[in-house]
């Protein structure tokens, strides 16, 4: 079989590896086709302001998959990152998050909402990605000053020059920039007193345990002193429970993200739930769906 196979090449090679390459390529491949075929669906989930008051939703990608069912990004964005298809999905991803903007935009109870928007380092460092923003939010007809943009820490490792640079073009057409995963990254403090954000998500890490564990509490803590000192707002992500949403209230904290509100769910059952008003189908109690 192994000189079937080719007798020097595959003698060594590690059958495990040689599966796990055959079902990446089979995935991109599919990917590919997922990206034509209009397989990828935003999902939203609610963002809550210091009242605990819808003020926004981050847009969340999972791809409806004709065999696999629902799956979520972390079974193909990493894929997306290393072939470059991120720079498609993504212009996808933006372009669901423009054309709702612009549907709010229309309605008195929705317009003030805003959209966060997930984009990776290797999509925002791709030359045409300033751009591609500020066309796919024209074609919707979408208000830029309500879309945010969900930066992550490994940015910071890149041209920090250009990455505030960028950010400053798409900041003049009032797009804001929040920083993701916080405290989890590379962020030295004065990397991030020069990038122009608006905001920063505590990660989800240091909100779960931090009722039992002193470490987080404290790292907590220190986040929301030095937000308030950068004059920035802060989201803490994966608020789950009523007991971390009072701490996280009682330090300050004036945005909340987490299953506590609502977990990420379709568009349709989204307004049903959180924006009767706007004439969509009858509020109901909806299944979340379940990713893979
Ligand atoms: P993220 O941007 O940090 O998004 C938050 C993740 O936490 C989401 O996972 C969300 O479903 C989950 N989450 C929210 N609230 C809770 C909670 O209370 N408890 C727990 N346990 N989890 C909660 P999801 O949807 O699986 O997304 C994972 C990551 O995939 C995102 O993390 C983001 O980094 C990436 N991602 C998602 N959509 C996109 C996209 O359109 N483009 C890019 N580049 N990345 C995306
Ligand atoms: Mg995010
Ligand atoms: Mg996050
Ligand atoms: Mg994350």
């Amino acid at each position: 079989q192994a000189k079937a196979a080719g007798r020097n090449t595959l003698r060594f090679f590690d059958p495990a590896m040689q599966l796990a390459a055959n079902e990446r390529a089979q995935l991109e491949a599919d990917l590919r086709l997922a990206l034509a075929r209009g397989e990828l669906v935003v999902h939203l989930q609610p963002q809550m302001d210091e009242d605990t008051r819808l003020c926004g939703a981050e847009a969340l990608v999972r791809w409806q998959h004709p065999e696999r069912g629902l799956l979520g990004p972390a079974h193909f964005i990493p894929l997306a990152e290393q072939t470059g298809l991120i720079v498609p999905l993504g212009r996808q991803v933006l372009q669901a998050a423009c054309r709702q903007l612009a549907h709010w935009a229309g309605h008195a109870a929705a317009q003030g909402l805003a959209i966060s928007v997930n984009v990776s380092a290797r999509q925002f460092r791709h030359p045409g990605f300033v751009q591609d923003v500020l066309q796919v939010a024209a074609q919707a007809g979408a208000p830029l000053h309500r879309l945010k943009l969900e930066l992550t820490e490994t940015l910071l490792l890149g041209d920090v020059e250009d990455t505030v640079a960028r950010m400053r073009q798409l900041r003049e057409h009032g797009v804001s920039f929040s920083l993701d995963d916080f405290g989890t990254g590379y962020s030295s403090l004065g990397y991030l007193k020069r990038l122009p954000l608006s905001e920063i998500k505590i990660d989800q890490g240091f909100v779960r345990d931090v009722l039992t564990d002193p470490n987080d509490a404290a790292i907590v803590h220190t986040i929301l002193a030095l937000a308030r000192s950068l004059d920035l707002q802060v989201v803490a992500e994966g608020v789950e429970t009523e007991g971390q949403l009072q701490f996280l209230q009682r330090h300050g904290c004036g945005g909340f993200q987490g299953w506590l509100f609502g977990r990420p769910c379709a568009i349709a059952p989204f307004e049903a739930a959180y924006l009767p008003g706007l004439g969509g189908p009858a509020r109901q109690h909806t299944q979340q769906p379940e990713i893979a």
